[in-house]
């Protein structure tokens, strides 16, 4: 076996007060938590095996179907011991059935990975047994003894991830005492081995207090998506009932449909089950059912923005727009606003709702039916 990657998840984060209480490499960002980041955005071509040593407990509870969600087999997982240093041990000693080239070692807390970076490590293994990545800090340094000056570019902040020959690393695990060593260089510098340094990034951040997690949550890669819906039904020019757009009821004849017709709603579900790329609403609510004769679409909508919660999505903006000649949409716009609002759990300013006439032409010019057309941008942070 050529290459593995160590993560090493066994860490409490003491200074991290979260209220919660959830180990920070647990706490959910939107759809993953820090782990699943860092197997979301690896480039898996330079690994042949993962290996996370944590809790038995937590990664039952955080970290269930990993294989499954990232699509990818060689994941593992040993328990962590009392001390870093013990984890990383536990980790190392596992991976010897496997007989490694060389291993990257990564803590868990540190999810904002770059495989330029890791690439860099793994190459400098070539001609070096030990590489790791540092920063520098150009903040002006005071120190606490007078007259004690240290110049900044002296100063080096050690990084993960490290990168080891294996037989070094499992060398300096074997032959070190527990020192409770805070990186694995100090155990190869130990038995004499160099360390390689090379530059690191200051975004490779670990979520050690809160305004890491801040920092953090603007760093990670945001996904974007946009969805389109259109729907379009026939008024029913002998029926006494009103007609409803976007929940509102509006004294005109109404729609004909197997729901209440709303094609308002209707537009804007088919524009977020677009952006999941879900079906469209008719596949989950059949107009063949008559649970959903006369049906409020309030409920359809209700559905719609379940579906964005569990997929960690939210709302960025929602343009709709109305073609009709009658009747005159601007006067229940701000009505309309209101029950969007309430329902998908938004501002009014997110929301557009224009309208505009067929010039006369077609179907809908005759004024025999009423369109909606809706766009709509997703975001997950
Ligand atoms: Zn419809």
């Amino acid at each position: 076996m050529q290459n593995v990657l160590l993560i090493l998840a066994g860490g409490i984060g003491k200074r991290l007060n979260n209220s919660t209480k959830i180990p920070k490499q647990y706490i959910n960002f939107g759809s993953t938590n820090a782990i699943e980041y860092i197997l979301k955005n690896l480039n898996k071509n330079f690994f042949d095996l993962i290996l996370i040593v944590c809790d038995k407990k937590m990664k039952n509870k955080f970290l269930k179907n990993l294989k499954k969600k990232f699509y990818w087999h060689n994941i593992f997982f040993t328990q962590s011991g009392y001390n870093r240093q013990e984890s990383s041990k536990k980790g190392v000693l596992f991976l010897k059935k496997f007989n490694p080239k060389k291993i990257l070692i990564h803590d868990a807390a540190r999810p904002l990975i770059d495989n330029n970076l890791i690439e860099k490590i793994i190459n400098k293994l070539d001609n070096y047994s030990v590489c790791t990545p540092y920063i520098t800090h150009q903040d002006y340094v005071k120190y606490k003894i007078k007259k004690f000056i240290i110049n900044n570019q002296n100063l080096k902040f050690i990084q993960t991830p490290q990168g080891f020959l294996y037989k070094s690393i499992l060398r300096a695990h074997i032959q070190n005492k527990n020192i409770n060593a805070k990186d694995d260089t100090m155990l190869t510098e130990n038995i004499g081995l160099k360390t390689k340094l090379i530059k690191g990034s200051k975004k490779n951040i670990k979520l050690t207090l809160n305004e890491d997690i801040d920092i953090f949550k603007l760093l990670k890669r945001k996904i974007i998506r946009s969805g389109i819906g259109y729907d379009i039904h026939k008024i029913n020019f002998k029926s006494k009932k009103k007609l409803v757009l976007c929940g509102v009821k509006i004294q005109h004849p109404p729609l004909i449909g197997h729901s209440d017709a709303d094609v308002g709603y209707h537009a804007i579900c088919d524009s977020i089950l677009g952006a999941l790329s879900m079906n469209d609403i008719g596949h989950y609510f059949n107009n063949k059912n008559k649970k959903w004769k006369n049906a409020n679409s309030e409920i359809f909508m209700k559905f719609c923005n379940q579906e964005l919660l569990k997929k960690s999505f939210s709302i960025f903006n929602l343009d709709i727009n109305f073609i009709c000649e009658k009747p005159n949409i601007k006067k229940y716009t701000k009505k309309m606003k209101e029950n969007i609002s309430r329902i998908l759990k938004i501002n009014k300013n997110q929301i557009g709702i224009k309208a505009t006439t067929n010039e006369k032409i077609g179907f809908i010019g005759m004024g025999e039916g009423i369109a909606a057309e809706s766009i709509i941008q997703i975001i997950n942070e």
